[in-house]
């Protein structure tokens, strides 16, 4: 294959992407594939001979698609969405025939000029004050990793970067149990260790504690530990937790604890004024992550970081041998320096093209929508014999459960789930067993979010 075939095929694969955007409502969501299933279709070796494109993509026609789970089918209201607008699915396009490398200004500044623009446009769209500059990661787990590592050296006064970890007291890191579990990841893999990221309780909203926290901070310095830093959920991915984002930082700003703010999934939401009192405060924060990738519609991956002053983060994950200076550039960013991988690619691109092709008043109105749709189903569903609202709507996410307990509620998620029309998936609130749903899958209509409320009345019925 060369760059001929590949305008060829291009267009072939265009046309397949069309018809199959066009047909995924009569899919099932989600994948009836048993495991095994695929792999027994592929054979065990690689080929020694080249084989040929025609055969190569009928067999991805014929094995693939039955073996997917539906991201972007428009009754998707499982997890949270991963979504891929047109035009992102477009500028990634692009950006996969360009194939860059951004590591470095230098290494195509286009790049880089486009990111800082996109981080900009978009600190603006959310209503963060200016003086956050921002970043792309692979996703939210890496940013944070990115925060914590940061965390850790800002209280060892970059030692542990040179000398490891062996000689440093007891780091403690604070975060509420509604947080992401990249948090208690990040703890482990930056060498804090689980037992010592603190499970800060929770009062009757879910919020952390100010008080709490304090108190263990507190309790850790009278220990002799080293507190580090205050991870601080703005809506959690298990039923939408907000903390009190002000007090919390006003106590990390007094103990002198690095912050970080995971509004991974609510960041999208932020676009819209009327949701921001959600996460007021939010400016005292030294760095903050949302995922373009999964409310707004920037195709997976394209998870952003703002931070109030890059320095203690370059300063922890940047290094410059020889081989990576650029001569003669002093006024650049060299955007690897900011994040753990090296290599990094042409992510904003993606960015500039959703942001033009929508507009922020049509990425607006997506959001509006999907809020508005998703409390009219809780309304309705909580209208339903047997059934109960667990958590109420979290911008567009509750949770319900079937009176009857958990091992009705739990049959009930298989059947709708086997049914295939929607896709919902399960957590726990208060120790029961609860089924999510989250709507904000971008093509979605009123209709497909009410289709819930079908299928439930015909399995309950
Ligand atoms: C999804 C999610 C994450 C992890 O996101 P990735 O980009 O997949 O690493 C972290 N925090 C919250 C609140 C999330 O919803």
């Amino acid at each position: 294959m060369d760059h001929d075939d590949l305008r060829d095929w291009s267009k072939r694969a265009a046309d397949w992407g069309h018809a199959y955007h066009a047909g995924l409502r009569d899919r099932p969501v989600r994948a009836r594939t048993k495991p095994g299933e695929i792999a027994a279709q592929l054979p065990g070796t690689a080929p020694e001979e080249p084989e040929d494109m025609e055969t190569v993509f009928a067999d991805f026609e014929r094995i693939v698609p039955p073996g997917l789970t539906h991201w972007q089918h428009p009754r998707f209201f499982a997890y949270f969405p991963a979504n891929a607008a047109p035009a992102s699915m477009l500028a990634e396009q692009l950006a996969n025939t360009i194939a860059a490398q951004g590591m470095l200004w230098q290494t195509s500044p286009a790049v880089t000029e486009v990111e800082q623009v996109m981080m900009a446009w978009l600190r603006d769209a959310l209503g963060l004050a200016e003086h956050f500059t921002g970043t792309i990661h692979d996703s939210a787990t890496t940013a944070t990793l990115s925060a914590v590592l940061t965390m850790r050296e800002r209280a060892l006064d970059w030692a542990g970067l040179r000398a490891g970890l062996s000689g440093a007291p007891r780091l403690r890191l604070y975060a509420s149990a509604e947080t992401h579990s990249s948090v208690d990841k990040a703890a482990r893999i930056a060498g804090i260790g689980q037992e010592n990221l603190v499970k800060v309780p929770t009062d009757s909203t879910n919020a952390m504690k100010p008080g709490a926290l304090a108190g263990a901070i507190r309790a850790d310095q009278a220990a002799g530990h080293l507190p580090i830093g205050v991870v601080l959920c703005a809506g959690g991915t298990s039923i939408g937790a907000f903390d009190g984002i002000a007090d919390c930082l006003a106590i990390a700003r007094a103990e002198g604890l690095y912050s970080h703010v995971d509004a991974a999934w609510a960041g999208s939401a932020m676009i819209c004024p009327e949701f921001r009192p959600l996460w007021a405060g939010v400016d005292g924060a030294d760095s903050i992550v949302f995922n373009p990738h999964k409310w707004l519609g920037a195709q997976f991956d394209c998870s952003v970081q703002f931070l109030a002053d890059p320095t203690p983060q370059v300063r922890t994950l940047g290094l410059r041998p020889t081989y990576l200076e650029t001569i003669g550039e002093e006024e650049i960013t060299n955007f690897n320096e900011w994040t753990v991988p090296l290599g990094r690619r042409f992510r904003a691109l993606k960015l500039w093209f959703l942001l033009r092709a929508y507009g922020l008043s049509g990425l607006r109105q997506r959001i509006r929508n999907h809020v508005a749709w998703s409390r009219e189903l809780c309304e309705v569903i909580r209208a339903m014999d047997g059934v109960e609202i667990v958590t109420e709507p979290s911008l567009s996410l509750f949770t319900f459960a079937l009176t009857e307990g958990d091992a009705a509620t739990e049959a009930l998620l298989a059947r709708i789930n086997d049914d295939g029309r929607v896709y919902l998936t399960q957590t726990r609130a208060g120790g029961r067993f609860v089924i999510r749903v989250q709507v904000g899958q971008f093509d979605c209509s009123r209709d497909d979010v009410m289709c819930v409320a079908a299928v439930l009345r015909e399995m309950l019925g």
